[in-house]
């Protein structure tokens, strides 16, 4: 660090405002190990004063006729694309995930803003004429005041974008806590929806860790709290929030399987394991962790697999526009895994290629690794390893692999590769997980539709993005009528 490295400011009421706590976490170029800027670590007052700043511009905005709400939307979609390249870089480099990985980041938000667009439609609700005698009932989707995100560092753009676009869209007031480790891209993303027109106080940044998550599930004024991030935290947010009468979604993390049957096409099925498994270097909530080769799938998966991690260019990404797989986000994420390497002999996998080994000197680096033999016994088949470490096992059937499967406790995606649409229905009917991929590798879906997490992999009812994402912004009223006046006369009213 050198004296020119800025401590970054909260924004609040569409104005940088210092935080009042003092201590700082370093964020990095992972690429490089240089700190590049430092994140306060802000209090429950400064929650408090970006919550009133946000209850103060509630009445405002929420009253802001929809469609006006919706040309706010059309300027900031008109100017993220005008500035893509420029947050595009500002994410590969606070992150260290590829400039083509960054792209996506910001393309995927980019759709939950464009979905935001059609508010006017999204947002009607359902009537009922003569739902009686001279009665009309009609129901309308509401606002629920200010609502809070707190989000991870693996997708600095889309995951806080699955969240305040629809959520201020629908007429609320937003307080956005971005991960500590990737401030700088949410810090932007800010400051251009205020040059898009929308009004100061409606979108706010509270950066900081526990104090200011512990602040927001507990504090009165916020009505929702959104949270991404790894399981044990979803669940305590997701307690301390609804213990607090909110209404949260928590999505935590993941332990995604893909699945090679022994008629998968061999050469796209690779190509699709090699970029759910080491795309974004592993650090994907749906990040493909375990390949199970079906029977004789097994060691021709193994030696594909070998060949292509060996081809794998894995460089700095702010520097080398070849590098095909960046660095992971700091050092104690790297320690982690290579510790996880070497402790995976120990429980009996074999280490097909290592990737402590042929790494950049600088920089937070972990090159591709394959592990395998393992089996669902080891803790290796259980922990979220969240980096490029590709776990195989080998299954005898697809029976027993879905029994896998289903006893590892996470349930955000799982794959199967095939050409056998009895296996693919089998296998989409019977696994016990929110989001199936056939022949895809990565199956996140797109902005209309949920991002729909089950089991530990999600703590609550309505999920982030799609129309569970609107329902969750949103309460509903109904409205019954009657306005006949000879009808009530008739009655005697
Ligand atoms: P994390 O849980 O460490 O942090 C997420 C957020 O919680 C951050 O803003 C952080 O400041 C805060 N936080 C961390 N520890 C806390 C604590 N003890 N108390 C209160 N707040 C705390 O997650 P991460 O390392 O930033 O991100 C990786 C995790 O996120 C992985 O588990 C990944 O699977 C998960 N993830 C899930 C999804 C999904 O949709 N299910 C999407 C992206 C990432």
């Amino acid at each position: 660090m050198n004296s020119s490295t800025p401590t970054l400011q909260n924004y609040s009421g569409g104005q940088w405002t210092p935080s009042t706590g003092t201590p700082t976490v370093p964020v990095f170029n992972p690429s490089t190990g240089q700190i590049i800027a430092n994140t306060p670590l802000s209090t429950a007052a400064d929650v408090d004063q970006a919550v009133r700043t946000a209850a103060k511009a509630f009445p405002g905005w929420s009253e802001t006729p929809v469609y006006k709400r919706a040309t706010v939307l059309f300027q900031y979609k008109a100017l993220l694309e005008q500035h893509f390249t420029e947050i595009a870089q500002l994410i590969t480099r606070e992150n260290g995930k590829t400039f083509a990985e960054a792209q996506g980041d910001l393309r995927r938000g980019i759709e939950v803003v464009e979905f935001a667009c059609g508010i006017p439609h999204l947002l009607k609700g359902e009537t009922l004429p003569q739902i009686a005698a001279v009665m009309d009932g009609a129901s309308t989707l509401e606002p629920l005041g200010v609502c809070a995100g707190i989000t991870p560092f693996n997708f600095p753009a889309m995951v806080p974008m699955w969240m305040y676009p629809l959520a201020i869209a629908c007429g609320n007031c937003f307080v956005l806590k971005p991960s500590e480790k990737v401030p700088l891209t949410a810090n932007r993303l800010a400051e251009l929806f205020t040059e898009a027109g929308l009004p100061p106080g409606v979108f706010n940044i509270v950066h900081g860790g526990r104090e200011v998550v512990e602040a927001i599930c507990t504090h009165p004024g916020i009505a929702a709290v959104s949270f991404v991030g790894s399981s044990n935290v979803a669940e305590r947010v997701y307690q301390l929030g609804c213990g607090s009468g909110k209404r949260v979604q928590a999505a935590g993390g993941a332990k995604n399987v893909m699945l090679v049957m022994p008629d998968a096409d061999p050469d796209s099925t690779v190509r699709a394991i090699m970029g759910a498994a080491f795309g974004c270097a592993g650090q994907r909530c749906m990040a493909g962790s375990i390949v199970m080769g079906v029977g004789k799938a097994g060691q021709g998966v193994v030696d594909r697999l070998h060949a292509a991690t060996n081809a794998l260019k894995v460089l700095p990404t702010d520097q080398s526009p070849e590098s095909e797989m960046g660095p992971v986000i700091d050092g104690g994420a790297r320690d982690r895994l290579f510790s996880l390497i070497e402790k995976s002999r120990s429980e009996g996998a074999s280490i097909v290629r290592d990737g402590r080994n042929g790494i950049p000197s600088k920089g937070f680096f972990v090159g591709p690794t394959l592990l395998d033999h393992v089996t669902p016994g080891m803790d290796l088949a259980r922990t979220e390893l969240f980096g490029p470490v590709l776990s195989i096992g080998r299954p005898d059937s697809l029976d027993a692999a879905i029994q896998w499967i289903n006893g590892g406790g996470y349930g955000n995606g799982a794959v199967i590769f095939t050409r056998d649409g009895g296996a693919a229905r089998e296998f989409s009917r019977k696994v016990q997980c929110g989001m199936i991929g056939v022949n895809v590798g990565v199956p996140a879906p797109m902005a209309v539709f949920a991002f729909s997490g089950w089991n530990r992999s999600f703590f609550g009812d309505l999920h982030v993005q799609g129309m569970e994402g609107i329902r969750f912004y949103t309460r509903q009223k109904v409205v019954f009528s009657r306005w006949d006046d000879a009808y009530v006369r008739t009655m005697g009213w």
